[in-house]
């Protein structure tokens, strides 16, 4: 006979819980950072957050002793194909201009399974620093080069990494005035043709979704006007994002008010981007008014710090008074053959140093950067709420970072600041949906030597004959 009284509650155990943390910076509405805290995840989404001593029962926990636990990082710029020309000699001198019609040429020899090995290793790149959402931008779409994006898709569901593919193009040759040659080029309707397939077969518009596709023209000196507006069109049709290259480079002002009679922005506007659809990478170069039409639209901007030093023609993008505008501002680490690397860690590292050359030591703190690389950069997807902070029902993205050993000696009083402040450090634990992709900093895939080595070949097949 079953005894009286109330029913017995047991409550459903987690799927995961991170558990014993140093400090769970949340990132939430309130911004809670709980010391000794844990998260736990069940169905791919956040199902809990608490304080020491209130862990729910769990079917996996993972320790996060010593460890600031922050949600996953989330990169809004990147062109991961370029990591099979990374720090490619001769070019390693060139601005922007000169630096792309020196590897347009070996970039038209991609393949898929050179996309494939790219997104894989660069995808396996950034989880290792901290990152669980990434974008990529694949703009050069060679003749008989097959479904890149298609094998991009493929690694990141072999990995488990969250990702948002963009079908870059280029529709402005040479003979056309545009920089790229002829070869990467592509006609207007087999671009779009293409971006309505791509989204047909993989775009996901569903809450924690983990594969979602975003339509991306280059850049006003590779694209048409006529192929931006199409492209702008079609993007409103099909619900998607848009995202595009802007004001990265001096020369981009002198090509657009030389080409369109206008600046690259006022460009922008004419073309029917202007609006919170579209996210942009740099946006180094605005002037006043141009930062408040920025904010007006919604218009989000991925700050890509190292890029900016690296090749950006020396300016450093206004970050501080794009958010004061409302310009919603996530983090990139931009191609891996202009920034050459893709941690998270370093890129928000940079953006806190670069904020502090620019504005002075009180404008920019780690939790300013740790903010742009998470709900600023789902707000650049258009994601808020859902990825970039751990609170129930967000997605269960995040990173155990360890604050130990010699490089956090002594930092004792503020864990948040000491994480970019201190080290480096890469991640002890990536989560993405709830399921591990780095545990104990290693990969969990196991075949990372195997694609390293093919890596290799489809590199030196495009390099050859500089190397061979
Ligand atoms: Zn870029």
């Amino acid at each position: 006979m079953a005894p009286a009284g109330p029913p017995h509650h047991t409550p459903e155990p987690a799927d995961l819980v991170v558990a014993g943390a140093l400090l769970v910076a949340t990132v939430d509405d309130e911004r809670r950072e709980i010391a000794g805290g844990w998260v736990a995840i069940t169905d791919g989404l956040v199902s809990g957050v608490g304080g020491p001593g209130t862990e729910p029962p769990a079917a996996e926990v993972l320790r996060a002793d010593g460890c600031l636990v922050t949600p996953g990082l989330i990169n809004t710029h990147h062109h991961i194909y370029q990591n099979l020309t990374r720090s490619y000699r001769p070019a390693t001198r060139s601005d922007l201009f000169g630096w792309l019609t020196e590897l347009y040429p070996l970039w038209s020899r991609l393949d898929e399974e050179a996309a494939y090995l790219s997104a894989w290793i660069g995808l396996a790149e950034l989880a290792l620093g901290g990152c669980t959402t990434s974008t990529d931008h694949l703009y050069v779409h060679p003749t008989g080069g097959g479904d890149l994006i298609t094998a991009e898709i493929t690694a990141a569901t072999e990995l488990g990494m969250r990702f948002h593919p963009t079908r870059g193009s280029m529709s402005l040759s040479q003979k056309d005035g545009g920089l790229p040659p002829d070869s990467v080029v592509q006609d207007d309707d087999t671009i779009l043709a293409d971006s309505e397939r791509l989204v047909a077969q993989h775009h996901d518009p569903s809450w924690g979704a983990m594969v979602r596709i975003a339509l991306a023209p280059c850049s006003p000196f590779s694209v048409t006007p006529e192929l931006m507006t199409a492209t702008a069109e079609l993007a409103e049709r099909l619900d998607v994002r848009l995202h595009t290259h802007l004001a990265e480079d001096p020369d981009e002002d002198t090509f657009c008010l030389e080409t369109y009679g206008v600046r690259p922005i006022e460009h922008f506007e004419a073309v029917g981007w202007g609006s919170d659809r579209a996210w942009v990478a740099h946006c180094i170069y605005p002037n006043e008014a141009e930062i408040a039409r920025l904010g007006t639209w919604g218009t989000g901007v991925a700050h890509c710090p190292s890029s900016n030093m690296m090749i950006g023609g020396g300016g450093i993008a206004p970050v501080a008074e794009y958010r004061a505008a409302g310009v919603p501002v996530g983090l990139g680490c931009d191609g891996s053959s202009s920034t050459d690397s893709a941690s998270l860690w370093m890129e928000a590292r940079n953006a806190l140093l670069l904020g502090r050359l620019r504005r002075g030591p009180a404008s920019t703190g780690a939790r300013d950067a740790l903010e742009i690389a998470t709900r600023g950069s789902a707000g650049c997807l258009g994601r808020e709420g859902e990825l970039g902070q751990l609170s129930v029902g967000a997605v269960g993205d995040l990173v155990c970072w360890p604050l130990e050993g010699v490089a956090f000696a002594g930092a004792i009083s503020d864990p948040v600041e000491a994480w970019l402040r201190c080290g480096p450090v890469s991640a002890r634990h990536t989560v993405v949906a709830g399921n591990p992709v780095v545990r104990d900093s290693v990969l969990v895939h196991p075949e990372v030597e195997d694609r390293l080595a093919r890596h290799r070949k489809a590199a030196e097949a495009l390099q050859s004959p500089f190397v061979s």
